[in-house]
């Protein structure tokens, strides 16, 4: 079924493409700089773009033989939580973006299933999904605040690297306690 319909893209949403003015022709360049707010669900459970923080596009879309290759770079603040200590991250995302989409009715069009590969709609193409898979790609699913972030006490939560060292919560047998504290009477 090469020719699914979709709803009418709009062309003012700002993670839709306009490719009206690029020429069909391989090789032919436009870049495209371009600031949006992040939609929602940009992330994973622990760590992601919050919605409507800016995200900063630096593409550029190719003409090739049979549609449009989009690539470029995504940049924008991260927030999540640590994965071990719960305590909140602060990051920046920078990753890499690049997808093809396929022109109406071109052989790869004709050929493909539309999971595999993307497609113009008409002279617009959804950069969402692409970025979207982008994004969670480039994030762990277990976030760390630091590489060495020793987690939490299991017994009263706090963080570990908060405590001094050798802290625990060893339950010290009443009759000993009592005779620690004669003997530090003594002293
Ligand atoms: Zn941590
Ligand atoms: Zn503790």
């Amino acid at each position: 079924m090469p020719h699914q319909s979709h709803p009418q893209l709009d062309p003012r949403k700002p993670l839709v493409l306009e490719t009206r003015d690029l020429p069909r022709r391989p090789g032919a360049l436009h870049a495209v700089s371009r600031q949006v707010p992040a939609p929602k669900d940009l992330g994973l459970e622990l760590i992601g773009v919050p919605v409507g923080a800016e995200l900063d596009l630096q593409l550029r879309m190719e003409s090739v033989s049979e549609g449009v290759l989009v690539s470029g770079t995504v940049t924008g603040p991260l927030v999540g939580e640590c994965g071990r200590c719960l305590r909140p991250i602060s990051a920046t995302l920078d990753v890499p973006i690049q997808e093809f989409y396929a022109y109406e009715h071109s052989t790869t069009d004709e050929t493909t299933d539309e999971d595999e590969v993307g497609r113009l709609q008409g002279d617009l193409i959804d950069l969402e999904p692409a970025l979207r898979d982008a994004v969670v790609l480039s994030l762990a699913a277990n976030p760390v605040c630091r590489e060495d972030c020793p987690g939490l006490c299991p017994d009263c939560g706090v963080p570990l690297d908060e405590l001094p060292a050798g802290h625990n919560h060893e339950q010290v047998d009443p009759r000993w306690a009592a005779l620690t504290q004669i003997k530090h009477s003594e002293e």
